[in-house]
């Protein structure tokens, strides 16, 4: 069984679907689990009730791209469930381990008033993995050291204590194309970034969307070639036209005659892209109750899912 996570940091953003969401959608098994991962984004300075917009909207864009139900959950469905095994974690877990976390290090850097959730949420990240006994945790580099933590914490849980849960082990996930910001092709597109002029939001309207892509940013020259390391931006465009198109994008370059006939293919393909998945996505948080309906169904599963592990970990532990 596999585990992934997007957390509702921000509005889900093209990156986010061209490079995990439709891949989740077209490679997910049934017995995987893709998570919203909503308590991980209290850990910094954040608006209560923006969260939990963002996480519906996440919920809904989920089923509306095509990943099954029974695999989607909100973390904060099951939060007495993982606020148990975080303690029980914590309690496996040294203080040097948790501050030893490059995230935390990075994060924590120069900031006052540092939240202890931000040392402490690797844990719950490791709580994540272990309750739903995931083998594998497919993550991207910034996480590895994390999963890497989940399987000297479940080794040493089950050394000491009994034999609870699966070690997991990170492995490589299949992503779709890497999508970088349209006004800044230096970085790649993400969904906290502040200024949104170079992130394509799954949601924005078709207009906006055109305009964005209209503004990208590319370079001084005026013949189409493929090269993303000198030319990222004109790269950009012919990568996103291609994962929307199923094609090459070495093959595209000679299709367009001029940058702006360019821009207009990939602003026509984007929202043609787009299209079926905001309709749906919208008639989704029109109906509140089916969303309730699905979160109440997943989170159900979830729950059944991982009780045992809690209730034998406890045990073993010394609890009731
Ligand atoms: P944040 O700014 O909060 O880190 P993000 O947009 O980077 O947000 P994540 O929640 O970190 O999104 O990642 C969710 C999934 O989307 C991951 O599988 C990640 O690899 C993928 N992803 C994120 N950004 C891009 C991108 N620009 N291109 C392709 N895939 C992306
Ligand atoms: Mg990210």
């Amino acid at each position: 069984m596999k585990l992934s996570g997007i957390t509702p940091s921000g509005h889900v953003q093209l990156g986010n679907y061209l490079g995990a969401i439709r891949t989740w959608a077209a490679e997910g098994g049934s017995g995987d689990m893709y998570f919203i991962s909503d308590l991980h984004a209290m850990t910094t300075t954040h608006n209560p009730a923006k969260l939990r917009s963002l996480a519906t909207e996440q919920l809904a864009i989920l089923i509306a791209a095509g990943i099954p139900e029974e695999t989607v959950c909100v973390q904060s469905d099951l939060a007495k469930e993982l606020g148990a095994l975080t303690w029980i974690l914590e309690c496996t877990c040294s203080y040097g381990e948790a501050a030893r976390m490059i995230q935390f290090k990075e994060k924590a850097d120069g900031q006052t008033g540092v939240r202890l959730s931000l040392l402490t949420y690797p844990v719950l990240m490791v709580a994540d993995i272990l309750l739903q006994g995931a083998a594998e945790v497919p993550v991207g580099e910034d996480q590895r050291q994390h999963v890497e933590l989940a399987r000297t914490l479940a080794r040493r849980f089950n050394s000491t204590y009994g034999d609870v849960f699966t070690v997991p082990k990170a492995v490589t996930p299949v992503t779709g194309a890497r999508v970088r910001d349209l006004s800044d092709p230096t970085r790649k597109m993400s969904k906290s970034t502040r200024d949104a002029a170079g992130v394509v939001f799954l949601l924005d309207e078709p207009d906006l969307v055109r305009r964005k892509i209209r503004r990208a940013v590319t370079d001084g020259d005026s013949v189409i070639a493929y090269e993303p390391e000198t030319r990222p931006g004109l790269a950009n465009l012919l990568d996103i036209l291609a994962a929307c198109t199923d094609s090459d994008p070495r093959d595209l370059v000679d299709a367009h005659a001029t940058y702006g006939a360019l821009k207009e293919a990939v602003a026509d393909a984007v929202v043609e892209t787009l299209r079926p998945l905001r309709e749906k996505t919208t008639a989704l948080l029109e109906d509140p109750a089916e969303l309730t309906r699905v979160r109440k169904a997943g989170a159900a599963r979830a729950t059944e899912r991982g009780e045992h592990r809690l209730q034998s970990a406890l045990r073993l532990i010394g609890g009731c």
